[in-house]
């Protein structure tokens, strides 16, 4: 997606804070941080949403689930703990059309969110 702000961070053209990357994932310090370690993780390709995926996606979506849980190890949250977030759409909360999920910790966390 040409316009697309995440787009240009997973193909390197616009900077961020990355701290994972593998051939179809790339994960980078959110710039608002709304807790101690707050990392997005996104698929280089681009997804406006969840309500985008299809069945032969489901693979991808398990490989981003585990892309989180080795960030979260590396960010030493694992064992405190840690939330994944997933806006999807305006109701959802998402503000940024590439999926992303979002991974919170190093702080405890309430619940239940707004
Ligand atoms: P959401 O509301 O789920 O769409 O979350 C979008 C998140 O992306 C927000 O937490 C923003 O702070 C974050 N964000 C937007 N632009 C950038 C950027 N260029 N680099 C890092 N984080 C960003
Ligand atoms: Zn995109």
């Amino acid at each position: 997606m040409p316009d697309c702000v995440f787009c240009k961070i997973g193909s390197r053209e616009l900077q961020a804070m990355v701290v994972y990357e593998d051939p179809d994932f790339i994960a980078f310090r959110d710039i608002n941080p709304m807790a101690p370690v707050h990392v997005l993780i996104i698929p280089k390709a681009h997804y406006d949403s969840l309500e985008e995926f299809q069945a032969q996606d489901a693979n991808l979506l398990g490989r981003m689930m585990l892309a989180a849980t080795h960030i979260a190890r590396q960010e030493r949250v694992a064992e405190r703990g840690y939330r994944l977030i997933l806006n999807v759409g305006s109701e959802g909360g998402q503000a940024v059309r590439h999926l992303h999920v979002h991974l919170i910790g190093g702080r405890q966390l309430q619940w239940p969110p707004g």
